[in-house]
């Protein structure tokens, strides 16, 4: 499965968040730690953050492996951000190759990010497609897309960031299962969902970060980790994370 993470606290440099750290994105996109499908993540990567006074956010992605765009590690430690959404991608079998098919998607105000796989993709796509939303990022050949133009119509509908991607994870999953984890944000908060697929969270410089897995250097064995301040979100949940406050999480 894909590696992702999200960001919520005072501006941050994406350098610090997604390159710098000793098992970030960048390493894990090469050599995951946790992961349990798939052995690398260099089918693309993509970053969304919300820039001051702007309420859409600015998203950057690339089909390339992360390590390969200099670009990025040069504009990284320029930008920083107080609401975060970055990704490397291990692609799906039978899913679009090029950027368009990378996370984080986006819509408005939106960013979601989704690591993991459905079993019937073009079944669920066929029985749902009418409910999704129909705009440029949920058109791509991806299941990512479904799920992310089913969230955003229900933010569209007035849901919330939490409620609306819960319902759209739960109404996929109806339609042959799978697993999943799903990062979503609106530059204010960020929601998710735990589905059969980890997904930890830590407090850091002030505000919280979320990932697929801890990004610190390795501090021992795995069941050190809790020493270095992450914990394991519950399977099957959705969570909400509002500035300066730990997760909330309500069962899926
Ligand atoms: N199915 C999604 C894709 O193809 C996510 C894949 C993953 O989590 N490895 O991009």
């Amino acid at each position: 499965m894909c590696r992702h993470l999200a960001w919520l606290g005072p501006p941050r440099a994406l350098d610090d968040l997604v390159l710098a750290p000793e098992h970030g994105l960048l390493t894990q996109s090469w050599a995951p730690r946790r992961q349990r499908h798939g052995t690398v993540n260099v089918d693309g990567f993509g970053v969304g953050w919300y820039a001051a006074a702007r309420p859409a956010p600015v998203r950057y992605r690339r089909a390339q492996p992360i390590w390969t765009d200099a670009s990025f590690a040069s504009l990284a430690p320029t930008v920083a951000s107080s609401c975060v959404v970055a990704a490397v991608r291990s692609a799906t079998v039978g899913t679009s190759a090029d950027e368009s098919a990378a996370a984080p998607f986006t819509e408005g105000r939106w960013l979601l990010s989704h690591n993991g796989r459905l079993e019937d993709w073009s079944g669920a796509r066929k029985a749902l497609r009418e409910h999704a939303a129909d705009v440029p990022d949920a058109r791509t050949g991806v299941d990512s897309a479904l799920l992310f133009g089913l969230a955003v119509a229900r933010w569209q509908g007035g849901a919330s960031l939490g409620e609306g991607l819960a319902s759209a994870t739960t109404d996929l999953l109806a339609h042959g299962g799978g697993r999943l984890t799903t990062l979503a944000a609106d530059g204010e908060s960020v929601a998710g969902v735990v589905c059969g697929e980890p997904l930890w969270w830590r407090r850091e410089a002030g505000g919280v970060v979320v990932a697929s897995e801890p990004h610190g250097p390795d501090t021992g064995p795995d069941d050190d980790l809790d020493e270095s301040g992450w914990r394991e979100l519950p399977d099957r949940t959705v969570f909400v994370v509002r500035p300066g406050a730990e997760p909330e999480t309500a069962p899926l």
